[in-house]
């Protein structure tokens, strides 16, 4: 689950990392009067949304008085940003972050994130931080330094400084740097993130150490004992569909493609996508309905399926072995009548009551295709979407 900057400085402000002054504001008028009380010569007006590089699509902006905090603000609330982690629709701006200007000396980039293949959380720093990093890492990844930390007793003093002595940071900083670097630990532990980042890390002209950006990502599964951080979800920035999907429990994520699948069992939902790209077609999402496709649950799937107007087809996938396949055959048949299905579905059922699942499709006179095998529905499924075109 991610977080906005704004509510990542907050934390992190706790933990007593050096953050600006600054206070979110969700319109114009609040914008400028937050700057007056921050009464700084320079004041930076920051778009807050749930992805990074703001800066390069013109989300980041540099006031010098009032009238510009003004400009910006209207000019950056209510703008659609794309970035590269927007993806091509982008996100509009609804809140932003007024914050009191600093003086930059050096831009360093920090980083603490879960390596799932050592099972480690990893320190990363570079000299290069700021809004290349990407690049830096694609291009020198020599220039980006590491430290595991061991989990038996957490990030040690000597890493932290190690790191700041690598990213050649000038000695009367090291000492700022390493106790910033063990706060951000302390609030990545605490919290239970997957990632907590600082780009940029700055050194100021005025002999400081301050994080500029900030951002933290937490274990969606550590969630139940993390009240405070479930209180700063945004939904504005997440899939409706995913969320209306975790209201009926189902994991369901959107992708681009256009063939809606439905399957239970999560390792069966990755085969079939699997699959269907294997027969030349694109699975236009996720989906595991769980061990208990009840009927509520599988028209729940497909209204959800529905609703993305890419979807041209449908494909079930489903391995009666708690659930019967007669059970989930109702459970389809319902759904088909409901939503008066107009696109082509088929279904493959295995399992438990598997022959009398088949007859009731067969017998359900709905434009219901049934498959033999799940290689058998992928194909056919995938012919009849590109049939279409
Ligand atoms: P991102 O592009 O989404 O990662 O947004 P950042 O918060 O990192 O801001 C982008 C860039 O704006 C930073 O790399 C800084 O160079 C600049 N910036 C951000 N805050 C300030 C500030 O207070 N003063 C100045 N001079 N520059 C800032
Ligand atoms: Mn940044």
């Amino acid at each position: 689950m991610n977080i906005h900057e704004y509510q990542s400085k907050n934390i992190l402000r706790e933990y007593g990392v050096n953050v600006p002054n600054g206070h979110v504001a969700y319109s114009i008028d609040e914008a400028v009067s937050y700057a007056k009380k921050i009464n700084s010569n320079v004041t930076v007006v920051k778009a807050q949304i749930h992805a990074g590089g703001r800066g390069k699509a013109g989300g980041v902006k540099i006031a010098k008085d009032l009238s510009e905090v003004r400009a910006y603000a209207k000019e950056i609330l209510g703008k659609v940003l794309v970035t590269p982690q927007t993806g091509p629709e982008g996100t509009e701006v609804k809140r932003l972050l007024v914050e009191e200007g600093c003086n930059i000396d050096k831009e360093y980039y920090i980083g603490l994130v879960l390596d799932r293949s050592t099972s480690r959380v990893v320190l990363m720093g570079s000299e290069e931080g700021g809004m290349d990093i990407e690049e830096v890492a694609a291009n020198t990844p020599e220039k980006i330094f590491n430290e595991e930390i061991d989990p038996t007793v957490g990030l040690q003093a000597f890493q932290a400084r190690r790191l700041a002595f690598n990213l050649n940071i000038e000695k009367e900083y090291i000492g700022k740097i390493t106790k910033l670097i063990m706060n951000l630990y302390k609030a990545y532990d605490d919290k239970d993130c997957m990632i907590a980042e600082i780009n940029p890390l700055v050194t100021t002209k005025d002999g400081d150490v301050m994080a500029l950006d900030a951002k933290m990502s937490f274990d969606e599964n550590a969630l139940h004992r993390q009240k405070e951080i479930v209180e700063l979800r945004d939904l504005d920035e997440e899939n409706r569909n995913e969320i209306e999907a975790s209201k009926y429990d189902l994991s369901y994520i959107q992708l681009d493609g256009n063939i809606g699948c439905m399957v239970n069992g999560a390792g069966l939902a990755m085969s079939t996508m699997d699959i269907i790209k294997f027969h030349g077609g694109s699975p236009a999402n996720f989906l595991d309905v769980g061990g208990d496709a009840t009927p509520e649950k599988v028209a729940e799937a497909f209204k959800i399926i529905l609703s993305d107007k890419e979807v041209k087809g449908i494909f079930v996938n489903v391995f009666g072995g708690i659930m019967k396949c007669d059970y989930i055959a109702q459970g389809i048949i319902e759904a088909t009548k409901q939503f008066d299905l107009e696109i082509p579905l088929v279904v493959r059922l295995e399992g438990t009551n598997v022959d009398l699942g088949k007859k009731m499709l067969n017998d359900s006179g709905l434009n219901i295709t049934s498959a033999n095998s799940m290689a058998d529905g992928a194909d056919k499924i995938v012919k009849m979407v590109n049939e279409l075109k």
